[in-house]
């Protein structure tokens, strides 16, 4: 097929010569985390979940509990937070570096890991013993230096899709990562803007084909992230299992003990008895196609 239209659709010459690391040219790659946690082995479909931010030790203590009692091994544990507006009140703030000591001692009281978000690669030292996953956030998914530097750590990277970018965006994004010898890329799809989104009915729209399109074009895993894609609570439940049934080998929920009251997104946050119910609803629902959430 001719590419016509540059920019727009995946081609075979894309796939050739835009992206050839990323590309479905290559074997898939499976992202090892640890001995029981992989993205991208057809078996098991990890869960990352936790707060939004890290707000305190407290809570973070608590959300690991219920982690560990739903036998799900991935913390969200955000202390950077990309927040689109400047101002910060005594609720709504991002911890910074004082979050680091928090994140250590959840490394000493649970089996866990941890995924954390960056925005400035001058962070990756200070946090390089505490984090298991550096997130991309999609703001910054095209953030070159950025991603560059983040590779250069040989950790597992996930890097998430801007709501305006195309697939073939995203596919050279993870590019410029495994430019660095980085193989241990994942993806997520959280939600685009369409004409009709930002409103109350739908903040971003969950691309749910862009699951079989990665796959299709691309050897990294593709996971999705339903929370920020609805941002409302209600919704994070149909479209975690939507894509999980449309092949998301990896969800990111994000739940709260009290998320009406959450420092940040109040409105996205489920609470811990919806986590537990949506856990064993996705448990049964993988099992179906003989796969583990774990
Ligand atoms: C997040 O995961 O905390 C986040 C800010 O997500 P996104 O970059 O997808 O908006
Ligand atoms: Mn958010």
């Amino acid at each position: 097929m001719d590419n016509k239209f540059p920019g727009k659709d995946i081609t075979q010459e894309d796939l050739n010569t835009k992206f050839p690391l990323a590309s479905s040219n290559n074997k898939k790659k499976i992202i090892k985390i640890d001995s029981n946690i992989s993205f991208g082995n057809n078996k098991t479909i990890p869960i990352i979940a936790g707060p939004n931010g890290v707000e305190n030790k407290d809570l973070i203590f608590k959300c690991c509990e219920v982690l560990e009692k739903n036998k799900i091994k991935l913390l969200r544990g955000n202390i950077y937070k990309p927040l689109t507006f400047p101002y910060r009140s005594k609720k709504y703030f991002d911890i910074g570096d004082e979050g680091i000591k928090i994140l250590e001692n959840v490394k000493k009281n649970f089996d866990l890991k941890i995924v954390i978000e960056v925005m400035e690669h001058e962070k990756l030292e200070l946090i390089k013993d505490v984090v298991d996953i550096i997130q991309i956030g999609a703001r910054n998914m095209q953030n070159f230096p950025l991603i560059s530097r983040a590779a250069e750590e040989n950790k597992p990277m996930l890097i998430k899709r801007h709501f305006g970018c195309s697939i073939r965006d995203l596919l050279g994004s993870a590019e410029y990562a495994m430019l660095k010898n980085n193989q241990n890329i994942i993806l997520c799809e959280r939600g685009v803007s369409a004409p009709h989104t930002h409103k109350s009915s739908s903040r971003f729209l969950l691309d749910i084909q862009a699951i079989p399109a990665i796959k299709e074009n691309s050897c990294l895993p593709i996971m999705a992230d339903p929370s920020h894609a609805s941002f409302w609570h209600k919704w994070v439940e149909p479209l975690a299992l939507g894509s999980l049934a449309a092949g998301a080998e990896g969800l990111m929920i994000e739940f709260h003990p009290d998320p009406r009251n959450a420092a940040v997104d109040p409105l996205q946050a489920i609470n811990f008895e919806e986590f537990t119910l949506l856990v064993n609803k996705l448990r049964n629902l993988a099992e179906i196609f003989e796969k583990k959430i774990v």
